[in-house]
């Protein structure tokens, strides 16, 4: 199947590693030009490193922050001069119980998960809309569709970019542009074994992980490549009748 998908510019916020990294390395095999848009300087230019530095480049993001956003945009713009694909992929998690919950931790996940997806959204938006042709790609969850315990604040961070997802694309339909999420079920990063395992009881971080994946059909979490792979048929013209969609991959 051919997406074509050569010279297109996309951007991939939280592209340093995990999911995002395996998204701007697949959206380069197909020919994008990419933009690894990442708080952390080292990881993502080992990430530019693997992908290749004819391919990809780093620009440094902050998405919870609105003066780093305009910044690393009038960087890509005066270097690519558009943006064609966007895929809000940056998120954090941390396993808590409501009742030891602080505001700082309710805050940080709504702040990067959700603020972070509609500051980054607004400030494309501009140009694509100008170009009546663009297309979003908002990383969101199964948990916002199917909230688990212990994750509250996450869950509700990733409904509200559901439905973001589906309100903007309504909004945008008649100029041209596809605004679609992604909902991976578990997929082995280090936002999943490490921020959402820890626990000082190693016992209960293997049981929690065995319940997990016991809890899917075919018994094992998703791969970061199977999310990849959607979003690059999402930002390819395969699906320009496709918007304000949700694309569940999980088993
Ligand atoms: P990782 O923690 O492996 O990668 C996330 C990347 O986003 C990291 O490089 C991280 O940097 C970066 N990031 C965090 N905060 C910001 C910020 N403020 N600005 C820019 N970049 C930032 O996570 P995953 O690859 O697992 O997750 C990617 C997306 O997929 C997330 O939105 C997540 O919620 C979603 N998802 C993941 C699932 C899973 O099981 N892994 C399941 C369902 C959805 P840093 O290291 O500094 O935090």
């Amino acid at each position: 199947m051919e997406l074509h998908l050569q010279g297109k510019v996309a951007v991939v916020t939280g592209g340093a590693r995990g999911i995002g990294e395996s998204i701007a390395s697949h959206l380069a095999a197909e020919g994008c030009q990419v933009i690894i848009a990442d708080t952390q300087v080292d990881r993502a230019m080992k990430a530019v490193e693997n992908i290749g530095a004819d391919k990809c480049r780093f620009v440094e993001m902050d998405v919870t922050d609105l003066a780093s956003i305009d910044k690393a945009f009038k960087e890509i713009n005066e270097i690519h001069g558009q943006v064609d694909i966007l895929v809000n992929n940056a998120g954090i998690s941390k396993r808590v119980q409501l009742i030891n919950m602080s505001f700082e931790d309710l805050d940080q996940v709504f702040k990067v998960n959700t603020y972070g997806t509609f500051f980054v959204t607004k400030a494309v938006l501009p140009q694509m809309l100008e170009r009546q042709s663009g297309k979003i790609i908002n990383i969101a969850a199964m948990a916002g569709k199917e909230p688990l315990a212990t994750y509250s604040h996450y869950c509700a961070s990733k409904a509200a970019v559901l439905a973001f997802t589906k309100a903007i694309a309504l909004e945008h339909a008649g100029f041209g542009l596809n605004i679609n999420s992604v909902c991976p079920g578990a997929v082995d990063t280090r936002l999943w074994s490490t921020d959402n395992l820890r626990t000082k009881d190693r016992s209960q971080t293997i049981s929690f992980r065995h319940d997990v994946e016991a809890s899917f059909s075919f018994g094992r979490a998703q791969k970061i490549e199977d999310v990849a792979n959607m979003v690059c048929y999402l930002a390819s013209d395969l699906t320009k009748d496709i918007t304000g969609q949700s694309f569940n991959i999980t088993s």
